[in-house]
């Protein structure tokens, strides 16, 4: 068996390792240790200070088209390593080759759209907000907001399930914004973010301090935050409610976004009929978000509402549908759901089953399709006939290919009611022809999500599906889901700088700010 590698951080300039091994990465199919890691005893306050002292100022010296330029050449970084990335991927992270995709090109797609918009921001270092504003009578005094990047470090801390994409997106606002990262996946998938992580410091011409990298335990790094830093995380809500309570965050009032667990919904309007193209929309959408990437999406659809008119028959077609799901290894051509990322998924996930088991029936899956070795789980459709007072369904997500059905009469308030049960979220998706119904449902579930993905017939051979994130659409939701937000285009550099008023002389305002 090969030596396991050794996975290095990236901080003050160089590559470094801690007193070691703390941390042991393990192959996704074989269940074999892959990779080593420690953090033990490395000097974060020293890294943290580098990023602050050396990447700071070189990246807020850099123009808006600068540093959208530094995103191309880490989007087309990542592109030119594609099937280097996507086999690690699979080792690592149990990926088939069309989930590791999602993620390398997620990244490398977010990257550029952000590029781009740096582009076109073109010759600044910090934005205008608003017009002039003028309080007195005489044009000579006015005020002027503007947006200049914080002082500090974006402190990065991702799940395990998109270590290209997690790292990408947050990194693609950061930077545009002006602040440099300092990038902490989760340990159990390091190994394709510190492969990107040495691709960038090797060929994209990121200047020094800009782009930190810590692989494995966090140890003391939230003890060196300060009042310019910020720290967005995406993980589990437990994690995210200890991060917003962390003292240092606390004593510096230090802005944390959190992205944290969500129980999707997908709701089938009762004026679809079984077989129409709304309907094989919906059940393409749920399929593939209940299967892909083991249903280890953030996005991934969880409860599935459908109306007593059609209840039977879409079920049928559902489950149909979901028969044709491959479990097996994931470099095999057939496979539709490899394994999960590591064995305290698997356990956890399993445990979320049995629990659901006691609370629902099972409508579809066999518990033994899983292959013995590995971190594999058999996928599962469960169905609950209690509505609004379904237990566990509307609190737990279950973070694999598990969804569960929940019948409703076909009235939108009652929908509306059982969707929000679930305590805000990430996306719902609604598929109807319906406009009255479909207005009712948007309005009334808006204020509990971040997006929401409309099917229907005119639009059922395009769109993404609900569980793929746009760069320009705002990704978070309130709430369960973390009460953050990310992306959106530029609406997301807001979190990364702060707002000032300038108030004083027009011309010399304008002078210095333009405008
Ligand atoms: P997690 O256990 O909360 O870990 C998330 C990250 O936090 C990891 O990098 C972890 O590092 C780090 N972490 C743990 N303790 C820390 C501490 N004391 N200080 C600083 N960092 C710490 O979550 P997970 O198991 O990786 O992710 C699963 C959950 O994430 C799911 O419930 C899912 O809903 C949620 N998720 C949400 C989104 C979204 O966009 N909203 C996306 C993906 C996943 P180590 O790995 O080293 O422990």
């Amino acid at each position: 068996m090969p030596a396991p590698l050794q996975l290095k951080s990236f901080l003050s300039g160089a590559w470094v390792s801690g007193d070691g091994p703390q941390s042991v990465l393990y192959d996704a199919v074989t269940g074999e240790p892959m990779a080593e890691t420690s953090t033990r005893g490395i000097d974060l306050g020293a890294a943290m200070a580098y990023a602050r002292d050396v990447g700071g100022p070189a990246l807020r010296a850099m123009t808006f088209a600068q540093r959208g330029a530094l995103l191309e050449r880490l989007s087309v970084a990542i592109h030119t390593h594609r099937d280097e990335l996507i086999e690690l991927a699979q080792q690592n992270s149990g990926n088939t080759r069309g989930d590791a995709k999602f993620d390398i090109d997620g990244a490398s797609g977010t990257l550029m759209a952000y590029a781009k918009w740096g582009q076109a921001l073109g010759d600044r270092t910090f934005l205008l907000d608003g017009d002039q504003e003028r309080f007195s009578r005489s044009k000579r005094f006015l005020a002027q907001h503007v947006q200049v990047p914080r002082q500090g470090v974006a402190v990065h801390i991702n799940a395990f399930n998109f270590p290209a994409w997690g790292l990408g997106e947050k990194a693609a606002v950061a930077l545009l914004a002006g602040m440099p990262i300092l990038a902490k996946p989760a340990t159990a998938t390091a190994v394709v973010t510190e492969r990107i992580v040495r691709i960038w410091a090797d060929e994209a011409d990121v200047p020094a301090g800009v782009v930190s990298l810590l692989c494995g335990s966090a140890g003391d790094l939230l003890d060196h935050l300060g009042p310019q830093d910020a720290v967005a995380f995406t993980g589990s809500g437990d994690t995210g409610r200890m991060i917003k309570g962390h003292p240092k965050v606390l004593e510096h009032n230090v802005p944390v976004n959190v992205e944290a667990d969500s129980l999707n919904a997908a709701v089938l309007g009762p004026d679809v009929e079984v077989g129409s193209d709304t309907f094989e929309m919906f059940v393409g959408d749920v399929v593939r978000d209940m299967t892909q990437k083991a249903g280890q999406k953030c996005t991934a659809t969880r409860r599935i509402f459908l109306p007593a008119n059609t209840l039977q028959a879409a079920l049928e077609v559902l489950t149909d549908r979901l028969d044709q799901a491959v479990v097996g290894h994931p470099s095999e051509r057939a496979t539709t759901v490899g394994p999960l990322a590591s064995k305290a998924q698997q356990q956890d996930i399993q445990a979320g089953i049995d629990k659901l088991s006691s609370v629902a029936e099972r409508v579809w899956g066999n518990p033994s399709a899983a292959p013995d070795h590995g971190y594999y789980v058999a996928p599962a459709l469960f169905r609950s006939n209690d509505g609004v007072d379904a237990p566990f369904v509307h609190e737990h997500e279950v973070f694999g290919p598990v969804a569960t059905v929940l019948p409703w009469g076909g009235e939108a308030g009652e929908v509306v009611k059982m969707v929000a049960k679930g305590g805000g979220g990430l996306v719902c998706s609604l598929y109807t022809d319906d406009a009255d119904f479909g207005g009712q449902v948007v309005l009334g579930l808006a204020a509990w999500h971040g997006r929401i993905y409309w099917g229907s017939r005119k639009v059922a051979d395009q769109g993404s599906g609900p569980g793929t994130v746009m760069p320009g659409l705002v990704h978070g939701g309130p709430g369960k889901a973390g009460g953050g937000e990310e992306l959106g285009g530029l609406r997301g550099l807001g979190f990364y700088m702060q707002r000032c008023a300038v108030q004083g002389d027009t011309r010399l305002l304008t002078q210095v700010l333009g405008g």
